[in-house]
């Protein structure tokens, strides 16, 4: 009988009302295969399933939980917002309160808005740069996710076409031939492109270090190019930090690279749990939106007290904490004890880190974009991920993703962790 035996029964039960059983395509195990846990709580570093098995989490909500689950501060914040009431409609002190600490961290937003997810902050965006410039092109990386808009699910065209073609059914090919999907960290494709088309880019939108092609560093000349071709054009340069803000360091990749996007968009830690994104920028740029201008955007939602109040919480902490070079120092820890476990099994790996950010790619070559990650063997990764799950450890369920340390995450957690994935790539090694 199944370890999982309650989970998987709630499965079943839930695939009678979600498609898939699920309410987010990655939640259902589909790159790992069996089927999803159902998680009851969780704690520090630590996740509890429905059978009542423990798991050392380094999925963290997929990004969100820098300070671990179930932090205190959290808790008592949102518990005293939801007391004086879950929703307005109306201005509150909750989003001044998180505006002054995002633009401590950001100054460049000198402007922004709330919005409920990561999607809207860089849908937003984009209809803000077009209506801006009044352009119609945005160029994009491939293996980069900017949320599920449809101008953003777009891959690269076949042949000598820049026209870029759907990846979702559903999402038109008039639309998606306005984005331009270009391979990362290749600074000279963006030159040639621009050098053709640039008087006709509204924005040119990209992860500063990418997490969703699994974690790959950006070379500083990439960034320094876009900002330069962008600058030199009249076009917009969005860095989607949904990730990285509040990831990396106090103010993200920008502040760590010391490269100024126009607009920055924002979610996961920022809402320190709760749905929140937020995009923003200058204030001539940030003015064309409605009210003040003709670009409009709206929510029932934003800047939902108890989701601010979630993010005052964490954001507080992070800023009088300053956790990153604890963070960093561990992530490093864990890293060095991966690359050392694969290389005694003889598993070749590439393991590639920034910041509290890492993603195990199983491929013996370096992964600098979307085409080296993808010769990533993903059966093999399947294989390291039920491994780690069976022994109580929680990775990402597909190749193609970030693993984070929290805060919460103690340096003798992480060496269990090392002792589990050497026993999982020993196995590994022999089942060959
Ligand atoms: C998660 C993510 C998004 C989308 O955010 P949602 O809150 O899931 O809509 C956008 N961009 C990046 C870089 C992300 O990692």
């Amino acid at each position: 009988m199944s370890v999982h035996r309650r989970s998987d029964q709630l499965f079943r039960k839930s695939s009678r009302f979600f498609v898939g059983g699920v309410n987010s395509p990655v939640r259902a195990f589909k790159a790992v295969g069996g089927t999803p846990l159902f998680i009851r709580r969780g704690r520090g570093p630590f996740v509890w399933d429905a059978d009542g098995r423990q798991y050392l989490d380094y999925l963290g909500s997929w990004g969100p939980l820098i300070l671990g689950h179930s932090p205190e501060s959290v808790g008592r914040a949102v518990r005293r917002a939801v007391r004086a009431g879950s929703s307005f409609g109306a201005p509150t002190e909750w989003e001044v309160g998180l505006a002054e600490l995002v633009q401590d961290a950001f100054p460049g937003m000198e402007r922004m808005r709330f919005v409920s997810s990561g999607t809207e902050a860089c849908m937003s965006a984009i209809r803000l740069a077009r209506g801006c410039t009044g352009r119609r092109i945005v160029v994009k990386f491939a293996g980069c996710y900017h949320g599920h808009s449809d101008g953003l699910l777009v891959a690269a065209g076949s042949g000598a076409t820049t026209f870029g073609r759907p990846t979702s059914a559903g999402v038109l090919r008039e639309i998606a031939r306005w984005t331009v999907v270009l391979p990362y960290n290749d600074g000279a494709a963006v030159d040639r492109f621009f050098r053709k088309s640039g008087r006709d880019v509204a924005a040119v939108i990209v992860e500063p270090v990418a997490g969703n092609m699994g974690v790959v560093a950006p070379d500083l000349e990439f960034l320094g190019t876009l900002r330069r071709l962008t600058a030199g054009n009249g076009s917009v340069l969005i860095f989607d930090e949904v990730i990285t803000g509040f990831r990396l360091c106090w103010g993200g990749a920008q502040h760590l690279y010391n490269i100024k996007p126009d607009l920055t968009c924002l979610g996961k830690i920022v809402g320190g749990g709760l749905p929140v994104g937020v995009f923003g920028g200058r204030r001539t740029l940030m003015d064309r939106l409605a009210p003040m201008g003709p670009v409009y955007q709206a929510g029932t939602l934003s800047g939902n007290p108890a989701a601010m109040a979630a993010g005052i919480a964490v954001l507080g902490k992070l800023r009088s904490l300053s956790p990153y070079r604890s963070l960093q120092e561990k992530t490093a820890l864990l890293v060095g004890g991966i690359k050392d476990s694969a290389a005694r099994a003889g598993v070749p790996v590439r393991v590639n880190s920034v910041g509290s950010m890492l993603t195990v790619f199983m491929t013996d070559r370096p992964v600098s974009d979307y085409e080296t990650a993808l010769r990533s063997d993903t059966r093999r990764y399947a294989s390291f991920f039920n491994g780690l799950l069976g022994r109580g450890v929680y990775f990402p369920p597909a190749q193609f993703e970030a693993a984070f340390v929290s805060t919460t995450h103690r340096r003798h957690d992480i060496e269990k962790t090392i002792d589990i994935i050497d026993l999982v790539f020993k196995k590994i090694k022999r089942k060959g």
